[in-house]
């Protein structure tokens, strides 16, 4: 199988070459030239298997160039037992006959981001052998607090291979930076930038497009690469765990074979509900894919109208992973729905560049109405959905509580009885001030004593590697400014 970029088609590359690059030089996003379709004996096959075994299987129709036992013996270092906290690795949890929940947040870091970045650097590592690459790489990420931890935690002593992350010095939560500044590995590396996520990812893209920058670099042995969702080996293990969900819901007796199933996803770049939307095409029975956003709710106006529209408000708020006004996955997505019409794709880029703002076409508008609903919920609606949950005897983040609250906005909306999946993305853990307001008690405190109380109010025990945070060594005390990124890196990878 061969992949091209969204912008132009005439590009094509094995998979290991695009993993490699991350993003195509047009600016393009990399995406398979064809989608493997998927019957019910496939399915039928994978209800008694393992969640390793899943995963082997479902990104070897896309990986091609890799072989199905060099997968399978990712998947199993990937999602091991001294990784994910349940053999399950991605288990669904039953609230009633028609809601459950996908738990994404089972790994090291307890946010979903674990699922693609346990996996995404032994693809990268594979590809750097299989095209014969003899530079190191140098993986440079931008975080609003997940992927950068999830990234180094992944990226931490693979061979071949550093990590420089930049995240906003107050930008984050106090758990989300103890675990960055307290990350191990000799070729990890972590800064604060005085600023906000934008500036943090403006400095990072100034980095990667700058010729003299990458000329210094490519002298000393290094190239710059991406942990970021645009990179397809970030995708491809996310449509694993939806094809794996069904499975586990027709193992248990949850659903008959080829019965619909809804996924409602809280969504920030796309990527997650991306993989759902693949999962679906390959010919998983789903209904509905439901975009749930925060109150940046510029995917829900999309979704209804056909406008994308980044003109307006970025709002911070207690979901923070999801407050991004330029969703760029959203760039594969039109490129399928337009029939693989590179041209119209490249057009609708230039107008959000150059106007921030874009229209599609009516074909596209249609395509989008039926196999998507939007919907967003505010910082009330959050708050009180992780209040409702919790008296239900289920303690969920914020980011999840988005999820569930835009899904009961759909029943109400649409009557729509199907059965339907929501995704959990991150433990409670990492957002306790939040969570513990929403759930009536007074945080004593901002920092990692907050486990604690969270775990003394509630009994749910905290993830192991939260709770070693306590008492860990700081590694990291730097900070700069945005003009200052670029020396960051260059000292970095002296
Ligand atoms: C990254 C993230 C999201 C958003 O996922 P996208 O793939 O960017 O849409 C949602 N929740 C949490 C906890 C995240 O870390």
């Amino acid at each position: 199988m061969k992949y091209y970029s969204t912008r132009d088609r005439s590009l094509r590359m094995d998979s290991a070459e695009a993993i490699k690059m991350g993003l195509s030089r047009d600016g393009g996003l990399l995406t398979p030239e064809a989608i493997p379709q998927i019957d019910r004996a496939f399915l039928e096959s994978l209800v008694g298997e393992c969640y390793q075994t899943r995963a082997a299987r479902v990104m070897g129709l896309y990986l091609t160039d890799y072989t199905e036992e060099e997968l399978l013996a990712f998947a199993k270092n990937a999602y091991g037992p001294d990784k994910f906290d349940t053999e399950a690795v991605a288990p669904v949890r039953t609230l009633d006959e028609t809601t459950h929940c996908l738990e994404l947040w089972h790994g090291p870091t307890s946010a979903f981001k674990d699922m693609a970045l346990q996996m995404l650097p032994q693809l990268l590592s594979a590809a750097l052998r299989k095209t014969g690459e003899d530079k190191t790489a140098c993986i440079l990420v931008a975080t609003s607090g997940d992927t950068g931890k999830a990234a180094m935690e992944g990226f931490a002593d693979v061979p071949q291979t550093k990590i420089m992350v930049f995240y906003p010095k107050d930008g984050v939560s106090k758990v989300q930076e103890a675990q960055m500044v307290t990350q191990e590995g000799e070729n990890v590396g972590v800064c604060a930038v005085v600023g906000n996520f934008d500036d943090a990812q403006a400095g990072v893209k100034r980095i990667f497009s700058d010729p003299a920058t990458r000329e210094t670099l490519a002298g000393r042995g290094y190239f710059l690469s991406s942990a970021n969702s645009i990179n397809w080996g970030r995708i491809l293990p996310q449509v694993v765990y939806y094809i794996s969900a069904y499975c586990d819901l027709v193992r248990d007796g949850k659903l008959s074979m080829g019965d619909r199933v809804n996924f409602c996803v809280p969504t920030g770049n796309f990527g997650d509900i991306l993989a759902a939307y693949y999962a679906k095409r390959m010919g998983l029975p789903v209904g509905k894919l439901i975009c749930a956003s925060n109150r940046n709710d510029v995917l829900t106006d999309f979704l209804r109208t056909g406008v994308y529209d980044r003109n307006r408000p970025f709002h911070t708020t207690m979901s923070p992973s999801m407050d991004i006004l330029v969703s760029s996955n959203l760039e594969r997505l039109l490129f399928d729905l337009s029939g693989e019409n590179d041209a119209e794709v490249r057009g609708y880029m230039e107008a959000l560049a150059k106007d921030g703002k874009y229209e599609v076409s009516d074909g596209i508008r249609a395509a989008m109405k039926e196999q998507f609903w939007g919907g967003f919920c505010g910082e009330d609606g959050t708050a009180a959905a992780i209040g409702e949950y919790y008296k239900k005897g289920y303690l969920i983040d914020t980011h999840t509580a988005v999820a569930a609250s835009v899904m009961e906005q759909y029943r109400r909306e649409t009557g729509d009885r199907t059965v339907t999946v929501f995704v959990s993305t991150a433990s409670p853990y990492k957002f306790c001030n939040h969570v513990l307001t929403a759930i009536g008690e007074t945080p004593a405190g901002d920092g990692v004593e907050l486990l604690d109380q969270l775990n003394g109010a509630t009994g749910v025990p905290v993830p192991r590697r939260l709770a070693a945070l306590r008492g860990k060594e700081r590694r990291f005390d730097r900070t700069c400014e945005k003009p200052g990124m670029d020396d960051v890196v260059l000292d970095f990878l002296k």
